[in-house]
């Protein structure tokens, strides 16, 4: 029984859809970009060199970033595609040798999602009608495994280290320009705020939350953490130098 009867005057609005996957990688990719390439360009300030030189650090920064982002996306989402094919397989050979157990944890999930005890028996008995459905049913319930929602290694990668050059941009841009080291860092890091700012505003878009919440919320962790990881270096470098 549904508890709101269908109205057709309601627009029905799309999902996000396959991008859906992916979001992680973009905000995790930009936030990323922004907020690292911003500290090395706070640690190199610093250390009287010139703005052409911390151009072409900045730079050679950024492009290492976001290749050591992007393979690390990609053998983070492989060793996790891994796995599931491992448990899978193990799920397959718990269907051949343990078949009543399986299909009481079945029972257990339908009872978890909230199906009447009246009606288990029949809902158990489709989903676990041939070694095959069985199989599927434990895919999606108990590993959580949707085909069409498993990440593209190759997706994920192109996105991290991608966004991550995007990111970087704001520390890159006023060095293209010519401005002093310090003048650079301040200009930088406002951009790096803006940035930041965007990024949760663009989130909030997708997930239609309040944009302006979520852009402060995104600007005040990525640069919280920022802030700390400039401190902390700073100590260390007090410390040895
Ligand atoms: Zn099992």
């Amino acid at each position: 029984m549904r508890e709101t009867p269908s109205d057709a005057t309601v627009p029905y609005e799309p999902h996000i859809g396959q991008s859906r996957q992916y979001w992680r990688d973009i905000i995790l990719g930009v936030n990323d970009g922004l907020v690292s390439t911003l500290l090395l360009v706070a640690g190199v300030v610093g250390g009287g060199l010139s703005s052409a030189i911390i151009l072409l650090t900045v730079l050679a920064g950024a492009v290492a970033g976001a290749i050591s982002m992007a393979a690390g996306e990609y053998l983070a989402t492989e060793s996790q595609r891994e796995i599931l094919d491992a448990e899978l397989r193990l799920e397959r050979e718990h269907i051949r040798d343990h078949r009543e157990m399986e299909v009481g944890q079945l029972a257990e999930m339908f009872t978890d999602i909230g199906v009447s005890p009246e009606k288990l028996d029949v809902v158990v008995e489709a989903f676990s009608e041939t070694d095959d459905v069985l199989l599927n049913s434990m895919k999606v319930l108990e590993f959580g495994v949707v085909d069409s929602e498993v990440r593209s290694s190759y997706k994920a990668m192109f996105f991290s280290g991608a966004l991550f050059l995007v990111g970087s941009l704001t520390s890159v841009v006023p060095f293209l320009f010519d401005v002093s080291p310090v003048r650079g860092l301040a200009i930088a890091s406002v951009l790096t705020a803006v940035g930041l700012f965007i990024v949760g505003w663009v989130k909030a878009s997708v997930t239609r939350r309040n944009r302006v919440a979520d852009g402060f919320a995104n600007l005040l962790i990525a640069g919280f953490g920022g802030v700390l990881a400039y401190f902390i270096g700073d100590a260390v470098q007090r410390l040895i130098g």
